[in-house]
């Protein structure tokens, strides 16, 4: 078991397998000049199933795949049908935009993948457009359509951004009256990509709620799951569920049970810290398993306190700014 000094038991890996998106959401990435990483420098599919081996070995029983846009890397789907051959990984989850999924839903299904996050800013085509920089929605849309058919374990993730999408709140909770779906309102971060764009955070976790209180004054808390990062609240009468994620004021740190994988193969104990060390050099320096789980344990043990602590403890990068892309949310 993988447990760090603060008696937290790590059994949830992300990786991000890819940087490269086909959507520019504004919040992640800027428009233009973005340089993406060379398919070498990339962690490989075998060094991925190598390194998700030895953690389901090692008390890791949960992977989420995500980026960048996952359904962009070539052959993602040969990786997933290997990665679902893993023993002890109980079980595969997938952060997707939408775009390019609803083709695989089937095969993805066939393989026990059932638990999708699918990101969607807005509900409004023409907000979709100005707060992702492509015109996706109707895929997107189609998509999650398709999602609720075949009746998928389905989160859906809206950041909420002042001047961008507040409009959509109440109709997005509104999905939830007669679908079985959970949408979680994400507080936006600063990691953008961009050095001259911090957001303020007008809408905290507390703000949202109001909001939607204001709108469905009979919301009832809901019991939420172990390590979970949002609160998770339901409409009086509504199958469906709404959860806020307060990714900025990190409330949430004390139960954290996760490790990050970047596109590069460096690993984070935490999103807001700038990398631990890198699993791909390790690897390509030919390190055997002992000496990869003794890096990773190591890492492990020094995970910071909460996300506060580790943005402090920033040595490499500077102040958070890095595009989520590079990360994976
Ligand atoms: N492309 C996929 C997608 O959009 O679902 C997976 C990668 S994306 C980086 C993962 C999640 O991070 C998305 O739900 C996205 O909304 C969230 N995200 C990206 N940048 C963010 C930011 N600055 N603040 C809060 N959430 C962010
Ligand atoms: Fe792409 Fe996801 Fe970032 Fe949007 S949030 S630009 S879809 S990686």
């Amino acid at each position: 078991m993988l447990i760090d000094s603060h008696n937290r038991i790590i059994d949830y890996v992300r990786i991000a397998i890819t940087d490269k998106c086909n959507l520019r959401c504004f919040y992640c990435m800027p428009e233009k000049g973005i340089s993406f990483v060379k398919k070498q420098s990339l962690l490989s599919y075998e060094e991925m199933l190598r390194l998700v081996a030895l953690l389901a070995d090692n008390g890791i029983h949960k992977v989420r795949i995500t980026g960048g846009e996952p359904f962009l890397r070539k052959d993602f789907i040969y990786f997933l049908r290997e990665l679902s051959k893993i023993k002890g990984l109980k079980k595969i989850a997938i952060t997707t935009n939408g775009t390019l999924t609803e083709a695989y839903l089937d095969e993805l299904i066939s393989l026990g993948i059932t638990s999708f996050n699918l990101s969607i800013d807005s509900i409004d085509p023409t907000r979709f457009k100005e707060i992702t920089r492509r015109d996706a929605f109707d895929k997107v849309w189609s998509c999650y359509k398709a999602m609720l058919n075949k009746n998928l374990d389905l989160k859906l993730n809206a950041v909420v951004m002042d001047g961008r999408n507040i409009d959509d709140l109440i109709p997005m909770v509104g999905l939830g009256k007669d679908q079985n779906v959970s949408i979680r309102f994400i507080e936006e971060m600063p990691f953008n990509g961009s050095d001259n764009y911090t957001p303020e955070l007008k809408w905290n976790y507390i703000k949202i709620l109001d909001h939607i209180s204001s709108h469905y004054p009979e919301i009832e808390k809901l019991q939420d799951p172990k390590n979970s990062t949002s609160l998770n609240y339901r409409v009086n009468g509504f199958k469906g569920s709404f959860g806020i994620i307060p990714a900025y004021t990190r409330s949430f740190c004390g139960s954290c049970n996760r490790i990050r994988i970047t596109p590069t193969g460096l690993l984070k104990t935490c999103l807001y810290d700038d990398g631990v060390f890198n699993i791909r050099d390790l690897m390509r320096a030919d390190a055997n398993d002992n000496q990869l789980l003794e890096a990773i344990q190591n890492a492990i043990q020094h995970k910071a306190k909460d996300g506060f602590e580790a943005e402090k403890n920033r040595k490499l990068m500077g102040p958070v700014g890095e595009s989520m892309a590079t990360i994976g949310g």
